[in-house]
């Protein structure tokens, strides 16, 4: 073996990045560790959470995403076991809720970063993923592709028509319809279609209504669908107006659940249906007041990024329901079936036209991409639930 002829080397150290030889170089190391961790920790803790440092692992199992994070804590225990000090590490204790919308202002800083949020990213969401903004619904979690997501996603719509019993008979079917957080029109376009009904949707983003308007008239629906920026806690409508109150998706973002459904009541014929279709946290089990901390956390760190106020249960959905004397309250867990969703989400956001998308719409769109992980960590932790919430008004 020749020792003396070394093929590859490692890098010879000409200069010594790392020594710090005088004042001035040990300057110039700590403002670029200051820079670097400046920019660099907000999106590591999007995506990675609080600890920046290596996972203990015991084997080289491919693992998880959230057992990578135990992986970290397990370097702490490892750590301290090794150096034998016994102390009971627990995890961080949640006092802020940094998401709940209390006050006015709280209320109006969320309704504008959604519009904003929305303004943003609408494009770049229908130019890879096309007009519905909302899960797809699917029978089985085998392998589907982009085109399965989009027809999964009118299955949804058909699915929440049918559990909440909307009657295809002539006689029967909804004439008129609000889409409430409509996006960019989709489920109105779809339904005015599908039932020849007049459909009005309210979105907060001025770019998405504008958008919507222009499909319906590309799609010769400009006399059956209209849309508006209005706010659903506050909706432009009179009272009983509509008999299908339609809202996909929405209702995590409001600051006020009372009042939410409460409005949706409102608007509602008598005899109306009302379908909510939106992202739930757990029930809480008997004796418990909240959710565990570590749980709050997965929560608090999708609603940063995604513009949503503190969640509820479902159960909390249907107890607000029944306060308002509505019929034939009906919820279901579909959980399950939308799983495949967000796997194909973040495929399609790391593709060539996912990433320059991405990049061209901006900041908003990029922390959204980024939380889109932890959205699959709390369906598997199953703190995160997808429900669909349905009742009457009564006749
Ligand atoms: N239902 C649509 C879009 C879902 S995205 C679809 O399935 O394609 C959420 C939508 O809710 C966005 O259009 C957003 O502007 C709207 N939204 C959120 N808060 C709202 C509020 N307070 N009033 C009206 N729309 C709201």
């Amino acid at each position: 073996m020749a020792t003396t002829a070394v093929g590859v080397s490692a890098t010879p150290m000409t200069e010594k990045l790392t020594a710090a030889d005088d004042d001035q170089q040990q300057q110039k190391l700590k403002k670029g560790i200051a820079e670097f961790y400046d920019e660099s920790s907000g999106m590591w803790e999007n995506i990675w959470g609080e600890h920046m440092h290596h996972g203990y692992y015991n084997s080289d199992d491919v693992v998880e995403l959230s057992d990578h994070r135990s992986a970290q804590i397990r370097m702490i225990e490892q750590a301290l076991t090794f150096a034998s000090v016994s102390v009971g590490v627990s995890a961080t204790p949640m006092t802020e809720k940094l998401t709940a919308a209390d006050d006015d202002q709280q209320q109006q800083k969320l309704k504008k970063g959604i519009a904003e949020f929305y303004d943003e990213s609408s494009g770049m969401w229908e130019n890879i993923w096309g007009e519905h903004m909302h899960h797809g619904y699917y029978n089985s979690d085998d392998v589907v592709e982009l085109s399965d997501h989009r027809s999964a996603q009118i299955r949804m719509i058909e699915q929440a028509l049918t559990f909440a019993s909307v009657s295809d008979d002539p006689e029967k079917k909804p004439k008129t319809i609000v889409d409430v957080g409509c996006g960019i029109g989709g489920s109105s376009r779809y339904l005015a279609r599908k039932y020849g009904a007049e459909c009005h949707g309210i979105t907060l983003s001025p770019v998405q209504a504008e958008r919507a308007n222009a499909l319906a008239a590309a799609q010769g629906l400009a006399d059956k669908v209209s849309f508006q920026v209005a706010d659903a806690l506050n909706q432009p409508f009179p009272d009983g107006k509509f008999d299908l109150v339609w809202s996909m998706e929405s209702g995590e973002h409001m600051p006020d659940k009372l009042k939410f459904v409460s409005e949706l009541t409102r608007v509602a014929a008598p005899g109306a249906t009302i379908i909510i279709v939106t992202w739930c946290h757990r029930d809480l089990n008997p004796g418990e007041k909240s959710l565990r901390p570590e749980e709050e956390k997965i929560l608090n760190k999708i609603c940063s990024s995604f513009y949503l106020p503190a969640w509820c249960s479902t159960a909390d959905y249907v107890k607000l329901l029944e306060s308002l004397s509505l019929q034939d309250i009906k919820s279901a867990d579909w959980s399950g079936n939308v799983a495949p969703f967000w796997p194909a989400v973040i495929k399609t956001a790391l593709s060539w036209k996912g990433i320059t998308s991405l990049l061209r719409s901006g900041w908003k769109s990029i922390r959204g991409a980024m939380v889109m992980p932890l959205m699959i960590e709390g369906f598997k932790k199953d703190v995160i639930k997808f429900s669909i919430i349905t009742c009457k008004k009564p006749e």
